[in-house]
């Protein structure tokens, strides 16, 4: 029997830019994707929230569903099995005869310590679980100083970034690939089976997001290529909250980061350079910054007292109180911010400025625990992700690794500035 690569599917949910995928082709006779619904990540948590809403669930599932069709128009499909990947990984290799498991690294806890103990499982059978790199703009190893001596400053690493790495060309998408022969590829669950008690009306509030590689990809070049920012010039686009909303498939790896770079680079040579062009690779920037922390600070992130201090939270430290409540409703006494925590509700995305708004006035003005509006971003974000949640929320509640961002989050200021934006852009989407 000739070599078989287990591909196990992660937050990388695409078969254009994965090294990984390649690599199994290149490097196997046949493959056997794979992917698993972990009932842990669908349970309640001890913070008064579910670990997964039911808006990212939907989004999750028509990704998974995306890459199972596209593996399908190469004649082939994805195994899709519902339980915990440390059980069933070491059973599939054996029932399957693998060689060799990938998978991409993750950076979070949670995450990676699942794929240790999914390793020391997998090495009592002589079995290697293979680490990739994919889910950033900039490969580690590429970055102008080892992980240990990133500049915790923002600005510091953008500068040196920008100017000493190198964003790589993406990996072509496969085109032919040999699949390992399984008689029953598994159903793909319907959100009902997974969050039986959510609600469901929920579906019907306005949210069209579709998760997937194919929408993805659609959804990335109109908005280079039709979007109406294509006319906004730097002054005017200071007056309108620019969102791509491109964010839900960056944290499912529907899109690769670099896809999304160098069709921004592609776009640029037939318009010209615009400002919500640069506002994107800005993104990217910071969404591999907090990335990069993670990996340099670990689980420093989910600390109440963020890198001062050593404690853990327990849920012992937490009271859901009232204004918590109100709060995560949009029942508070500022309209703006009732706004934003409706449409959060309702969609599972607002912009990076309404998330700013947001944080710092449960923070800042009612004085909660901030962990507990990242527990509740972690729970009802489309494009929840933990290192640009928990990392986002470390910094505005000052307790991040960013002494420069400390500080710098004003009720007051950030609503004076705000207020016309927010109309500017209700008035565009009319
Ligand atoms: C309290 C708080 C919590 C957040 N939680 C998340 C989260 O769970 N997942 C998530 O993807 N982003 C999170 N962000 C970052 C940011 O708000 C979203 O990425 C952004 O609003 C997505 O909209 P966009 O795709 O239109 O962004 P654009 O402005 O078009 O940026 C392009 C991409 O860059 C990345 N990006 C942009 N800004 C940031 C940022 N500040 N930090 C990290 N990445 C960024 C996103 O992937 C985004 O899609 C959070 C921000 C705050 C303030």
């Amino acid at each position: 029997m000739g070599k078989r690569i287990l591909v196990w599917f992660r937050n990388d949910l695409r078969l254009h830019d994965n090294e990984m995928l390649t690599e199994a082709i290149a490097k196997s006779d046949e493959i056997l994707p794979v992917y698993f619904f972990d009932p842990r990540h669908f349970e309640k948590t001890a913070f008064y929230t579910n670990k997964t809403g039911l808006l990212r669930t939907k989004f999750l599932i028509e990704s998974v569903t995306s890459l199972r069709d596209s593996f399908n128009k190469l004649n082939g499909n994805i195994l899709v099995l519902m339980g915990q990947p440390e059980e069933l990984l070491p059973e599939l290799a054996l029932k399957y005869d693998i060689t060799e498991v990938y998978h991409h690294r993750e950076v979070a806890s949670e995450e990676t310590l699942l794929s240790s103990k999914v390793e020391d499982l997998l090495w009592k059978q002589k079995l290697n679980l293979k680490h990739f790199i994919g889910h950033t703009l900039y490969n580690k190893e590429d970055l102008p100083f080892p992980v240990k001596d990133i500049p915790d400053v923002f600005t510091q690493f953008k500068k040196k970034t920008e100017r000493d790495a190198v964003v790589k060309p993406c990996f072509l998408t496969p085109q032919n690939i040999d699949f390992v022969d399984v008689a029953d590829w598994g159903i793909i669950p319907h959100v009902e089976d997974l969050l039986p008690q959510a609600d469901f009306s929920l579906l019907t509030k306005g949210n069209d997001l579709k998760g997937g590689e194919q929408e993805g990809l659609t959804h990335l070049y109109n908005y280079l290529h039709t979007s109406e920012n294509l006319e906004l010039t730097a002054a005017m686009a200071k007056k309108v909250d620019v969102i791509s909303m491109l964010s839900p498939w960056l944290s499912l790896g529907c899109l690769s980061p670099r896809e999304v770079y160098w069709k921004i680079k592609e776009a640029e040579r037939i318009h010209g350079s615009k400002p919500f062009y640069s506002q994107i690779v800005l993104g990217l920037l910071w969404r591999d910054y907090y990335r990069f922390m993670f990996k340099k600070y670990g689980n420093a992130f989910f600390r109440t007292g963020g890198f001062g201090k050593e404690e853990v939270i327990t849920p012992v430290q937490v009271n859901d109180s009232v204004a918590l409540q109100n709060w995560k409703e949009g029942k508070t006494d500022q309209p703006l911010v009732n706004e934003y925590m409706q449409e959060l509700k309702n969609t599972g995305f607002i912009s990076n400025q309404g998330r700013q708004l947001v944080a710092t006035y449960l923070i800042h003005e009612l004085n909660v625990l901030w962990i507990l509006g990242a527990w509740y971003f972690e729970e009802v974000l489309v494009d929840y992700c933990p290192a640009s949640n928990w990392g986002n929320w470390a910094s505005i509640a000052g307790v991040g690794n960013d002494a420069k961002l400390n500080g710098n989050f004003d009720f007051e200021k950030q609503l004076k500035n705000l207020v016309p934006k927010r109309t500017f852009s209700l008035l565009a989407d009319s």
